[in-house]
């Protein structure tokens, strides 16, 4: 067993008992899975230079920098769309779906639902065949092999309800190529959940998983109409539910998983939105709270190009918050059995990570 890194999980209790938490080595040698994870957002700022320099317009590190820092959710979007605005051909796409599935095979990780922002893509009249066409093949060279990808397909909430249906109905037609979800993301304040429902049942009715951003900045009735109304089988983030017991063990009833970024809900602001703190901090996180209460919680890192993360660190800050090791190893599995696989595929490589988590000692 690789030696164990004391910690005190609560350092404001000076009584905390000591406890052995996972060290990055323990957390690198476990197969782990990505469930949500946005190609667009896994850019990190040197790609991003490279790209502005690539399109003539050269840009100084320290304005990337500044560029990639943000304190609310505005502030990520306007970010995001800068970056979208250097991805103009398929070639880009593929070099940034290299960039990341180098990063993804780093850290062991085996299997990867990337989002790909579709409705962007139409939004910007691009091809979204062709780049869909360059991200599947750039994933499947050889350096990756150990990676299985699969995508979703996204649609941006404030470009509206016959834009969403767009991105349905070009998700539908790559469902035989790869495409395994429809989703809807962006601004959660923008229009009701209701005007989407032509869009999900569209996406549905042809076979396709369906996952929704709610909860993230908006309130419990947010994910509850994700849920009820747009039949999200994932909820993206869904942090709010901490505010309402009873939502979370419908959700935990129904199987609806809860798609946890910490990190992410720091950066964008969303968590101290929640939890009314200015100053919130990881250790007000709920993801340990909701796991221990039942909810179904994976650990994703969002965007982790945008948000100077990537998922070891992930694994690592939710050990921080109290998990033990084994509530860790729960937490990779959970993203195993939430994977849109086959229940035999899902089964497979839970059994792969329980080895290897017995092997490394945290079992
Ligand atoms: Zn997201």
């Amino acid at each position: 067993m690789p030696a164990a890194r004391l910690s005190r999980p609560n350092e404001a209790g000076a009584r905390a008992p000591l406890r052995l938490m996972p060290t990055t080595p323990q957390l690198a040698s476990l197969p782990k899975a990505e469930l949500h994870l946005h190609l667009e957002g896994s850019v990190r700022p040197t790609t991003a230079a490279e790209l502005a320099a690539r399109y003539g317009e050269p840009i100084a590190p320290e304005e990337v920098a500044a560029r990639y820092r943000y304190t609310d959710f505005s502030g990520f979007i306007e970010a995001f769309k800068w970056i979208t605005s250097l991805l103009r051909t398929p070639g880009d796409y593929a070099l940034v779906t290299r960039r990341l599935a180098e990063e993804l095979v780093r850290q062991n990780v085996v299997y990867a639902e990337i989002t790909i922002s579709a409705g962007v893509m139409l939004r910007r009249a691009q091809d979204v065949e062709a780049n869909f066409a360059a991200i599947r093949d750039a994933a499947a060279e050889q350096p990756f092999r150990s990676l299985r990808t699969a995508w979703i397909f996204d649609s941006a909430r404030q470009f509206g309800s016959e834009a969403a249906l767009d991105v349905a109905r070009r998700a539908a037609a790559l469902a035989g190529s790869g495409v395994v979800a429809f989703g809807m993301g962006g601004d959660e304040l923008a229009h009701p959940a209701e005007h989407f429902r032509p869009a999900f049942e569209f996406a549905r009715s042809r076979g396709l998983h369906l996952v929704c951003h709610a909860g993230e900045i908006g309130g419990p009735g947010s994910v509850r109409d994700a849920a009820e109304i747009l039949g999200a089988e994932r909820i993206g983030h869904g942090i709010a539910v901490m505010h309402d017991a009873r939502l979370a063990e419908s959700l935990a009833a129904r199987r609806i998983v809860l798609e946890n970024c910490p990190t992410s809900n720091l950066c964008t602001g969303a968590l101290a939105r929640q939890t009314g703190k200015p100053d919130a901090s990881l250790a007000d996180h709920p993801l340990a709270r909701l796991a221990e209460r039942g909810s179904l919680v994976t650990l994703s890192t969002d965007d982790p190009g945008m948000f100077h993360t990537d998922l070891l660190t992930e694994y690592s800050r939710a050990a921080s918050l109290g998990l033990s090791n084994a509530q860790v190893v729960k937490l990779v599995a959970q993203s195993f059995h939430a994977a849109f696989l086959p229940p035999e595929d899902r089964l497979a490589l839970a059994g792969n990570l329980e080895r290897a988590a017995k092997s490394s000692g945290l079992l």
